[in-house]
């Protein structure tokens, strides 16, 4: 059933594993690691080298298939490259598929009005600017999103735009020109008809970036994350997505594709862990034998190969489902593998770390930072809760 890629895919996955070893690992700690004496959130110029060369390679836009500026690929295809390229954290961006502004490029591709296709999907296309996702806020349980409390009210021919928004990924950067709101535009209306999503560039007065919020200490610039702050923020009408109140029907839309991308790159920065703990278990010493000979370690080892399967095959089934059936209809498969991989990848590299000894836990390796990430997205596009309660809905549902 699984993993047939088309000759053409086959040929990309073969050059993005080349330019991975050419220009991305070489220089990954660079790119990961801003020089503390520059400003952390302005552009880098050897990322935006490495993108121009990327793109240059027709290694751009994989995720993308609404068109000539994508790569033509099946979610299922596009699984088996995001693995590649998911090895480093480095790297998403390099090929302009990173997010939020994948899951911003698809919603604008789905939504968009044509003016708002060419004012901002096609620079985000051309990887000329970034953008950013604005719905977490820190007063509210935002798994929850009909709590969300940002009013977006019509005013004439404008809309204004009140309220304070946490973990907005991306915002931090000096190329993040644009955020999509999401707020209520009708605190009266039926429960999931009263929010909107409104395009506001980040220029506009009102708009401040109030501080940088980190994971784990990690700050992950260039992008970063913010606490953005929306103060009487003045957009035309025309900045609507799709229209009042069917900011839900957005979202739905927007977060299948954004958390099935997260666990195919998870799969692949758990199968670079488990490399990495079999080289370091080789290559070490205690109590008059090679880490590689312990019981111990021999067990996590076996255990690592049995999670990094799992994961690889309900990212593969829910990709699959998505090409055969739709975002919608695979949504349980999708929920199956956000909740299943960050643990599952995230476990695969704590064993890493402990095989390291002290070294998993420094910036000398990648396994630190990478474990940030999988246990981010256990929060990130929502809890494991809730999708373990919408799964439970289904099931429940099922044996009636
Ligand atoms: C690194 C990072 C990046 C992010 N990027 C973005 C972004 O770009 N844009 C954006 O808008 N948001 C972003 N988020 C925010 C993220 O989506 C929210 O943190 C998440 O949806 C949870 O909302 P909350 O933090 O308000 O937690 P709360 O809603 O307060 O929930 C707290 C906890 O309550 C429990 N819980 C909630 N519901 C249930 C339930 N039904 N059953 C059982 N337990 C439950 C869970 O344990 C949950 O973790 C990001 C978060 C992180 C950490």
């Amino acid at each position: 059933m699984f993993a047939e890629l088309s000759s053409h895919a086959a040929e990309l996955r073969q050059r993005l594993v080349a330019f991975m070893d050419e220009h991305v690992y070489p220089n990954e700690r660079a790119l990961l690691t801003p020089p503390p004496e520059k400003d952390r959130w302005a552009p880098r110029p050897l990322a935006m080298a490495l993108m121009e060369k990327a793109r240059a390679a027709g290694l751009w836009n994989l995720f993308y298939n609404h068109g000539p500026e994508g790569a033509g690929l099946s979610n299922l295809e596009y699984a088996q490259l995001c693995e590649v390229f998911g090895r480093s954290l480095a790297a998403p961006e390099i090929f302009n598929c990173n997010a939020p502004d994948v899951g911003n490029m698809e919603l604008l591709a789905a939504y968009g009005s044509p003016e708002q296709k060419d004012r901002w999907l096609r620079p985000l296309l051309s990887g000329d600017i970034r953008s950013c996702f604005a719905m977490t806020e820190p007063a509210v349980a935002s798994s929850d999103a009909t709590n969300i409390e940002t009013e977006i009210l019509r005013d004439d021919g404008d809309y204004v735009i009140n309220g304070r928004k946490w973990w907005v990924t991306g915002a931090p950067s000096h190329r993040c020109k644009v955020a999509i709101v999401m707020g209520k535009s009708d605190k009266s209306g039926p429960k999931h008809k009263q929010q909107s999503m409104i395009l506001v560039p980040m220029d506009t007065p009102g708009v401040t970036v109030v501080r940088p919020l980190t994971v784990y200490g990690f700050e992950h610039a260039p992008l970063g994350h913010a606490e953005v702050l929306f103060e009487n923020v003045r957009v035309p009408a025309t900045n609507m997505l799709l229209g009042e109140g069917r900011g839900f029907e957005i979202a739905q839309g927007r977060l299948g594709p954004g958390r099935i991308h997260h666990c195919m790159r998870f799969v692949g920065l758990a199968e670079r862990a488990l490399e990495s703990m079999c080289r370091r278990a080789e290559s070490r010493f205690a109590f008059g034998s090679r880490l590689a000979e312990m019981g111990g370690v021999r067990q996590v080892i076996g255990q690592s190969r049995c999670d990094i399967e799992q994961a690889r095959l309900v990212t593969l089934k829910a990709a699959w489902m998505m090409d055969k059936v739709g975002n919608k209809a695979a949504r349980n498969d999708i929920a199956v593998a956000k909740i299943a991989v960050p643990t599952l990848t995230g476990a695969v590299i704590d064993r890493a770390i402990q095989v390291h000894g002290g070294a998993g836990l420094s910036q000398d390796f990648f396994l630190a930072e990478a474990f940030a990430e999988t246990r981010f997205l256990r929060i990130g596009d929502g809890p494991d809760e809730v999708h373990r309660e919408a799964l439970a809905r289904v099931e429940l549902e099922r044996g009636k």
